[in-house]
């Protein structure tokens, strides 16, 4: 392991900008610390094999709030590097890339690396700008200055995501006016009930704007930004058809989203995919175009899996990640180094309860809902085995012949519940149980439910 930086903790070294993350850790949960069952109440926690690490966040946490600030998160992130004495070699970076026969060739600034299989962690949190008349003049998010800098100006914001939101509820004790405004309307995850939209620790500013109290939410292109003198004119169209806006302000910021450093991978072959050109991914986190080249980390969020019901993935954030990486393990381990990971017998009569026990507090199934699975498959000689956490998409693409895949699921009005995903001679079928208002489906109604689901399969 690599990395640029001179000490651990990637991009929670410098951001978020106004210092406290995005993610939750709950200290104090119906679950012990440590338990795997925990693993859903606390979101950034790295997942080590020793119960001695685990929970590292709150150890952490000074108990201000629970969302971890900034350097706490930093440490945990350090702290889990030294206590797991994980090698990494600081201060080290990648600069180009070449294929040697059977080998990868990493030039670095401290010397050649060659590996069988690479895998690219290297974050996403490079500026990048949409093409758009003067907006390479102005700042992005990662040129922020300090908060009292903007105080009494009028600011515009360009962009309505979390990060642009981060920076106006940064603003708000300061700005005399914040604008933001990108063509399409904000959306909040309270109200697509996942974490598509911006998340409900930065909504300040939008209840701002929907009392009138000086921010202001606007539903604009922007179609060119001037320099006048000390200020800027930022001229904008309505979307709604009603016609230009200009405005004159004092600050303009580009919170237009960020990009991956990939370097020379696309001229090794690695394809790229949406508006911020991430690699193109498989289920596995394998580039879509180069075989054997592997990403890890945040850039996960590019393999989008199923999208039931437009929902993504976790992936973008660690508390989805981090079971993604577990799994990518695995995969590297046996389709590259012939390793086979065991895969423990279930006793027939246990089979209902186990599901509906994993479905109740699976942490990989509630932080990946609709794309992490736990597998179950018929072995002949064997009998039921546990097949661990897969992609569902892998499952229902090239799954075994005989197989059951359980997953958390959401649907639009916000209901969540099991999905039992059975394949028989290679068919699935997908078999939707009964929502629990409580989130605990260890019911009767639901174990007939999953004993008709198996029957004639496993049962
Ligand atoms: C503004 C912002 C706020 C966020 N807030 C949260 C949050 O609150 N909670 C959350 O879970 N997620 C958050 N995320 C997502 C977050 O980036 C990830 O969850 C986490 O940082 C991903 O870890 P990573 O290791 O994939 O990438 P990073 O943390 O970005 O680390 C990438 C590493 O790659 C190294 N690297 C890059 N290029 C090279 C090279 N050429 N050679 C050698 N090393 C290199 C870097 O030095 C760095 O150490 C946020 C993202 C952004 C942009």
């Amino acid at each position: 392991m690599i990395s640029a930086d001179e000490s651990a903790g990637g991009m929670f070294r410098r951001w978020p900008f106004f210092q406290r993350l995005l993610s939750w850790t709950k200290p104090y949960a119906p679950f012990e610390r440590g338990s795997r069952e925990y693993e859903r109440y606390d979101w950034n926690s790295l997942l080590p094999e020793e119960a001695d690490n685990r929970a590292l966040m709150t150890t952490i946490m000074d108990g201000t709030s629970y969302y971890p600030s900034r350097p706490e998160m930093e440490r945990n992130l350090a702290t889990f590097a030294e206590r797991t004495k994980l090698a990494v070699r600081y201060g080290c970076r990648w600069t180009t890339t070449r294929r040697d026969d059977d080998r990868w060739v990493l030039e670095t600034t401290d010397g050649e690396y060659r590996c069988q299989v690479p895998i690219f962690a290297v974050g996403v949190s490079q500026p990048w700008r949409p093409a758009m008349p003067g907006i390479e003049d102005i700042p992005h998010y990662a040129d922020t200055r300090p908060a009292e800098t903007y105080a009494g100006k009028r600011v515009f914001i360009i962009g309505k995501e979390n990060s642009g939101f981060e920076l106006a509820t940064g603003f708000l004790q300061w700005a005399k006016q914040i604008v933001l405004a990108s063509p399409s309307a904000a959306k909040l995850s309270i109200n697509t009930r996942s974490l598509v939209g911006v998340r409900a620790r930065y909504v300040q500013p939008y209840e701002d704007h929907v009392l009138a109290g000086g921010v202001i939410v606007l539903d604009a292109s922007i179609e060119r930004i001037e320099r006048t003198g000390a200020a800027y004119r930022v001229h904008t169209r309505r979307s709604d058809g009603s016609g230009d806006l200009p405005f004159e302000v004092d600050d303009v910021i580009a919170a237009t989203g960020f990009t991956s450093p990939l370097l020379d991978l696309p001229r090794q072959g690695v394809a790229t995919v949406g508006r911020n050109h991430l690699p193109a991914q498989t289920p596995f986190w394998e580039s879509a175009s180069t075989p054997g080249v592997y990403f890890g980390g945040t850039i996960h969020q590019a393999s989008p899996g199923l999208r039931k019901h437009g929902i993504p993935s976790n992936s973008g954030g660690v508390n989805g990640h981090r079971y993604n990486g577990r799994i990518l393990a695995r995969r590297v381990a046996e389709k590259h180094f012939g390793i086979t990971v065991d895969k423990p017998v279930v006793a027939k009569a246990e089979v209902v309860s186990y599901l509906l026990r994993e479905v109740t507090s699976a942490p990989e199934l509630w932080h990946q809902k609709s794309y992490l699975a736990r597998v179950l498959i018929r072995d002949e000689k064997r009998g039921i085995l546990d097949d661990g956490i897969l992609p569902l998409q892998h499952f229902l693409d090239s799954g075994p012949a005989d197989a059951v895949a359980a997953t958390l699921e959401e649907n639009p009005a916000g209901d969540i519940y099991p999905v039992l995903y059975t394949r028989r001679g290679g068919v699935s079928t997908e078999h939707d149980l009964a929502p629990n208002p409580l989130h605990d489906f260890r019911t009767r109604e639901h174990e007939a439910a999953v004993v008709d689901a198996l029957t004639g399969l496993f049962l």
